[in-house]
């Protein structure tokens, strides 16, 4: 026996995730953010025609399926397989909704299943309901992207690519506004559209951890909530995801409206996704009732 050997050995080094507990804002950093908030105020100025309007439905609804179609439901949990082409669509379509790349979104989404509900849980709603809103995205913590969380589409260069420049495909949308609907254009149908789909994205969660029934004993504490799932197209049946995140639908039941599930069949059906994974090939347990 060496004589070293009743040394206690070192403590395992510290989870890099815990780095989210101590999360502070940075108020500086956050300026931009608030800006943002601020600039549909110039509607005042600008006037909201009626190309602006059909400008802000397209861009607020055509991004939130590219957020919970594309960012969730494929970067985050792989629940279908697509080509190599209609996944960089999918990341360039996340990136127009001001929400950083798809590799920092979903790796930070797949840290929130990992450890949901705990301090290595990027928003935890333990630390509070508005640091689970927005205080977690405005500290520096939580600003590096989590490679560790997702090798798998990091491998790609493109990827990568829109992950560090993420300004591209948003200004790339801001001046397609600005084309075709003048300053009215801008900042109703971007800068409005951004501001309501960043709090529609945010109340997953935040208030999906609050309010709303639970179907699944699930360890977190997430909930299925109808008004939610109709604002973000099917995320709102929270507790059902996290029962069950590798699956593509979430809306477990005929009543449980999923219109990102509705337009995900369509895509597998023109062929442009396949191996949708849904309940009845991978063992999730839902009610007797269900139907799915
Ligand atoms: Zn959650
Ligand atoms: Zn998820």
């Amino acid at each position: 026996m060496s004589a070293t050997s009743n040394v206690e050995p070192p403590a395992p080094a510290e989870p890099r995730t815990d780095r989210y507990e101590r999360g502070r804002i940075n108020v500086g950093s956050s300026v931009p953010f608030f800006i943002f908030h601020l600039i549909p105020l110039l509607a005042i100025f600008t006037g909201v025609s009626w190309t602006a309007v059909m400008l802000f439905v397209i861009t607020f609804w055509g991004r939130m399926f590219f957020i919970t179609g594309g960012y969730h439901r494929y970067f985050s949990h792989r629940a279908y397989k697509t080509s190599r082409a209609f996944q960089f669509v999918l990341a360039f379509g996340g990136g127009m909704s001001v929400q950083k790349g798809a590799l920092w979104w979903a790796g930070s989404h797949r840290l929130h299943h990992r450890f949901s509900d705990q301090p290595q849980d990027p928003h935890t709603p333990k630390k509070g309901f508005w640091w689970s809103h927005m205080g977690w995205i405005l500290c520096d913590e939580t600003s590096p992207t989590p490679t560790h969380a997702i090798k798998d589409f990091n491998a790609y260069p493109e990827l990568r690519f829109l992950n560090r420049y993420d300004w591209i495909p948003w200004v790339t949308l801001a001046l397609f506004c600005l084309a075709v609907g003048g300053w009215s254009g801008l900042v109703i149908g971007f800068f409005l559209s951004t501001v309501l789909l960043w709090h529609s994205t945010f109340l997953i969660n935040s208030l999906a951890h609050v309010f709303g029934s639970r179907r699944y004993e699930t360890t977190d504490t997430s909930r299925n909530n109808l008004w939610l799932a109709l604002l973000t197209m099917g995320e709102g049946w929270h507790n059902n995801h996290h029962h069950a995140a590798w699956i593509a639908r979430q809306g477990l039941t005929p009543g449980e409206i999923d219109m990102t599930w509705y337009i995900l069949l369509l895509l597998e059906k023109v062929g442009v996704i396949w191996d949708v994974k849904r309940p009845r090939n991978t063992n999730v347990k839902v009610d007797a009732s269900a139907g799915v």
